[in-house]
């Protein structure tokens, strides 16, 4: 069978990483286990062993058939992960295809869930998990940061799969929590947090300007209030997500 590019099919081949993911979910106790991806089932195997209930998705019919005939008790969903009914879950253990690691990433945290062991891109894991002052630091990290605590517990050199991929990956731990600071409004720190890092290295107040009607109500309001506003000059790649949300509330609240 050929491994498809366009579903992201680079497969583990290196068990004892899969054990370790397991590891990190545990202890699994009653836990419902939700696994993206299963592919040929390296990690499916050991969790199957370890939890007492597994869900998995896969969205390529031809491994869904092979899943199936290798685990003949799995509770398989053949289908595409960020569009399938996901049923509530406790732990989720994937390694993810990638091109779809922001999507279904914010698609879990919107479900819920009380730990996440899964592996990523390198670079992308390292955008998820970085903060203010930090090269990789993005749009990614301040989202996610809001909701969850994210790190790196291991990267994963890329010729532990098959095909070989052209970058390394690394597994990354996501235990979602409540926002540890406040926000006045959701969409407008989103679309504050998206109109900083679309020109991360200009100056803020250049930044809100470019977007002042996704934050403002009229251009000069956007002006006479950057005038005043003491973070205008800075860069938002040292501001912490607590700094940029109390920005927004300051903008909404016009103090
Ligand atoms: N878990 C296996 C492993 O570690 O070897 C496979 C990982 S491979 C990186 C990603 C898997 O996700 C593939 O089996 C692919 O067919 C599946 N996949 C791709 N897009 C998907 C989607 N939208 N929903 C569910 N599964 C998807």
């Amino acid at each position: 069978m050929r491994a498809s590019r366009r579903l992201g099919q680079n497969f583990l081949t290196d068990e004892e990483i899969a054990h370790r993911q397991v590891s990190l979910a545990e202890p699994l106790g009653d836990d419902v286990v939700l696994e993206i991806g299963p592919g040929l089932g390296v990690l499916t195997a050991p969790l199957l062993e370890r939890s007492r209930e597994l869900v998995a998705i896969e969205k390529d019919r031809r491994l869904g058939a092979f899943l199936k005939d290798r685990f003949p008790d799995l509770d398989l969903i053949v289908g595409d992960a960020l569009k399938v009914d996901i049923p509530p879950f406790q732990k989720v253990v994937s390694n993810l295809p990638f091109e779809i690691s922001s999507p279904i990433t914010f698609r879990l945290l919107d479900l819920g869930f009380q730990k996440g062991v899964l592996m990523y891109q390198k670079e992308f894991a390292e955008r998820l998990v970085s903060r203010e002052g930090q090269k990789a630091y993005s749009k990614l990290s301040v989202v996610v940061s809001y909701r969850a605590d994210a790190r790196i517990v291991e990267t994963v050199p890329k010729d532990r799969f098959f095909p070989v991929p052209k970058v390394d990956s690394a597994i990354v731990e996501i235990v979602p929590r409540d926002p540890p600071f406040r926000v006045e409004s959701e969409d407008h720190f989103l679309k504050l947090v998206d109109a900083l890092f679309k020109h991360r290295r200009k100056k803020m107040g250049n930044s809100v300007l470019l977007h002042w009607q996704d934050l403002f109500e009229t251009e000069d309001e956007a002006r006479s209030y950057l005038r005043d506003a003491e973070w205008s000059d800075e860069r938002v790649e040292r501001m912490s997500p607590a700094q940029i949300a109390r920005i927004s509330n300051g903008i909404i609240t016009k103090g």
